[in-house]
């Protein structure tokens, strides 16, 4: 038999983890199993009951539930009450499940049935309006990222399994860009939401040449009207700030004080088939 899990000679619970998907690429999920140079110490961490994507096994019992995905049909709902349920914790993973993510595109048409027929054509399926997790149950957590970081959900379960409280950076993607020693990507002609995106990815994009499309949602303070005049000072317009701030959801409000501007100003946003 192993040893029982210790810290500081503390003994610690080894609690229960399922994990489970809603409508999601699964990407956060495939994350975790990506990591193998530490996959072992995780497993250690943890007792994993129920992970579709990793094993056959399923258990209805389990004190931990990270659920990816955001509610995108009725028979979710039901399933995401279930979940929450049988959970003592329940984590929203990745930005699906946090603000709706890139699924939550589908909610800039007003006309569903013109939305299924585009994509499904003749075969149209059961759909509607997307929502993050918290609109239908508590959650007690939020991993934010499309995908997540593997790094910080290893983190942020080892805070809960040794009892620490967990925080999330409150500084925005700058700082961590700046520390990575990036040249800022306006400056070779490419926008960015860094400015106004919760740090916690360590810059994942810029620091591979690509701007940050926000897909953590904003910073504590976030300043988007400095960041729109950063944008104009760089050449970007409306319709480019828009399309980020619109791309995974954790913007929404952002991206509804660009659309409607002062009536004094001009914007290039199209939105919403009527
Ligand atoms: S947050 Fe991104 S990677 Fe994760 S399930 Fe949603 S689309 Fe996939
Ligand atoms: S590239 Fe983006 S994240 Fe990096 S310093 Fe410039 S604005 Fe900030
Ligand atoms: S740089 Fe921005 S878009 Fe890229 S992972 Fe970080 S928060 Fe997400």
């Amino acid at each position: 038999m192993s040893e029982p899990l210790s810290y500081l000679g503390v003994p610690l619970a080894r609690p229960k983890v399922g994990f489970f998907e809603l409508s999601s690429c699964e990407g956060c999920q495939l994350q975790l199993l990506n990591n193998e140079a530490t996959l072992l110490d995780f497993l250690n961490l943890v007792e994993i009951v129920n992970f579709r994507e990793g094993m056959s096994e399923r258990a209805d019992t389990y004190d931990i539930a990270f659920v990816e995905g955001s509610v995108t049909r009725k028979d979710e709902i039901a399933r995401l009450t279930e979940i929450r349920k049988n959970a003592k914790i329940l984590v929203a993973l990745g930005s699906c499940a946090c603000f709706g993510g890139v699924n939550q595109l589908k909610n800039r048409f007003r006309d569903l049935d013109w939305v299924k027929k585009e994509v499904y054509g003749d075969f149209p399926i059961e759909t509607m309006e997307v929502h993050p997790l918290k609109d239908f149950v508590q959650v007690d957590l939020e991993i934010f990222g499309c995908p997540i970081k593997k790094e910080e959900v290893e983190r942020i379960v080892t805070d809960l399994v040794v009892g620490k409280a967990v925080h999330h950076p409150e500084y925005p993607v700058c700082m961590e860009c700046k520390a990575n020693e990036n040249i800022c990507l306006f400056e070779l002609g490419e926008p960015c939401l860094g400015p106004v995106t919760r740090a916690g990815c360590d810059s994942w994009c810029t620091s591979n040449r690509r701007g940050c499309w926000g897909c953590r949602g904003p910073a504590e303070g976030a300043n988007l009207k400095q960041l729109e005049e950063i944008m104009h000072t760089y050449g970007f317009s409306s319709e480019t700030i828009l399309d980020r701030l619109e791309c995974f959801g954790g913007f929404a409000s952002f991206a509804d004080a660009v659309r409607s501007p002062s009536p004094n100003k001009k914007t290039t946003a199209r939105r919403k088939k009527s």
